[in-house]
């Protein structure tokens, strides 16, 4: 049996905790808040709980498959809700064009197009993007990657091409070429500096759907502690893990805390800060894009999940009955960034608070930039033979909770299971 330490409570920590406890490995997890869940909890603020980030989640298997694999089934224990569609306000001068996509279903994408601009351009280009996801799937997701691509799997995923260029080469329509290149610059990456294959996610979106979990985030995050329970988990709260530790010849022999050392021989870190033996990866930091947490008076009969494609992106989403979040790349007072999208909110607003970058960093929303499939190995990746593994919004391959999902499951795939004594 291995003795595994998983670092940090947060749905990294938890997702993999819990299945590696289903494979009969003795595991520990360390937690340095005095609760689980980390930012499924959403953020506290005015009596509510905001999340900053939209609620939904794409690739539903990911999330069945946890639950399958680590005790009861999902359905069993939360109820997953196919998401309306999004709408995106294109602006440009006075004109405004309004497309609301729907996901999960090709025919309803394709007449939403139609509707919108007449003719349907993105539906063929999303069917494109087929071989590349499967490439990207079956290389980088389901796999611990290593960072080597065989020359196969490099022909479609393409690490130097960058997705400026695949949108402006593969899309005919400004609009549809913005939809792209907004989704990358909303991630805070550069979309000149960011792989052409990230397109995957529009092909993802459209045939897997996207999803809301009865009560949110926060359900998601009591029914996975709930497993800890159920699973055995040894949890130390309110402790805080600083650096790996090493015996003779560099072999990983446990985690230090603030509490004194604890023995491992496979530690699973899934914290935003690295070890702190553990260099810094030569890539920039992403900056969050500002956001602006609104209470307003009345509904304002809009879809609960709109971007607004200006000169820079703006995404606006319902984050409670009468609460919404705007994520601002455009910069400037947000409530004037909306009504460019005819969205004037300004005598609706009851309470209002701005989040800047620095909040948000200080909060631990801040990531690393992708700068290619081949820079992987560069950002904290995971040390296979050694035993330290890393997962999580910091790690590879990224920041959203299907990313994320996918990356434990990778790791208890390549950890294994403990054979019955
Ligand atoms: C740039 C960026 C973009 C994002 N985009 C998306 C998105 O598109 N969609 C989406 O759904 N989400 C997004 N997120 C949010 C994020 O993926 C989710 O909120 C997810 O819940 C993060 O899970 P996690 O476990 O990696 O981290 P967290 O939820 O932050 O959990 C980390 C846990 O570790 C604990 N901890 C920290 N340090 C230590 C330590 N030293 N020792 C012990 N415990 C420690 C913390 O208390 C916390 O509980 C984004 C995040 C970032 C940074």
């Amino acid at each position: 049996m291995a003795r595994v330490v998983v670092v940090g409570g947060g749905f990294a920590g938890l997702s993999a905790a819990a299945r590696l406890a289903k494979l009969r490995h003795e595991v520990i997890l360390i937690e340095r808040a005095d609760e689980l869940g980390g930012r499924l909890r959403g953020f506290r603020w005015d009596d509510h709980v905001w999340q900053l980030y939209p609620e939904t989640v794409t690739l539903p298997g990911v999330f069945r498959d946890l639950f399958r694999k680590s005790g009861r089934q999902l359905d069993r224990v939360l109820d997953l809700a196919p998401a309306p569609p999004r709408r995106h306000v294109f602006v440009r001068g006075r004109r405004r064009d309004v497309l609301d996509l729907p996901f999960g279903m090709r025919g309803d994408q394709s007449a939403a197009i139609e509707q919108a601009f007449g003719a349907d351009q993105w539906s063929p280009w999303v069917d494109s993007l087929a071989p590349r996801w499967d490439a990207l799937r079956r290389r980088v997701l389901d796999e611990v990657y290593d960072g080597v691509l065989e020359p196969g799997y490099r022909r479609q995923i393409r690490p130097r091409r960058s997705l400026r260029r695949v949108a402006r080469r593969e899309l005919r329509d400004r609009r549809l070429r913005s939809l792209v290149l907004d989704a990358a610059s909303l991630e805070g990456d550069d979309p000149m500096h960011t792989p052409g294959v990230t397109a995957v996610w529009h092909y993802v979106e459209r045939n897997f759907g996207r999803w809301s979990f009865d009560g949110g985030l926060p359900a998601l995050a009591d029914a996975l502690a709930r497993r800890m329970g159920e699973r055995k988990v040894d949890l130390r709260m309110t402790t805080t893990a600083t650096d790996v530790r090493r015996g003779p010849a560099g072999r990983l022999i446990g985690v230090e805390t603030d509490a004194g050392p604890v023995d491992a021989d496979v530690v699973v870190w899934c914290a935003p800060d690295l070890p702190s033996s553990t260099p810094e990866p030569a890539l920039v930091r992403r900056i969050p894009a500002p956001r602006t947490l609104l209470t307003l008076s009345e509904d304002p009969g809009i879809l609960d999940d709109m971007v607004l494609h200006a000169e820079r992106p703006v995404r606006v989403w319902r984050s409670g009955p009468s609460h919404w979040v705007v994520e601002n790349r455009a910069g400037g007072d947000a409530l004037d960034a909306l009504a460019e999208g005819g969205l004037r909110w300004r005598g609706l607003v009851e309470s209002r608070r701005d989040l800047a970058p620095r909040e948000l960093v200080l909060l631990g929303h801040d990531g690393w930039a992708w700068r290619g499939w081949h820079a992987t190995a560069e950002r904290p990746g995971s040390d296979t033979r050694g035993g330290l593994f890393f997962a999580g919004a910091h790690a590879h391959p990224g920041t959203s909770l299907e990313m994320i999902g996918l990356a434990t499951a990778a790791i208890a795939t390549h950890l294994g299971e403990v054979p019955r004594r």
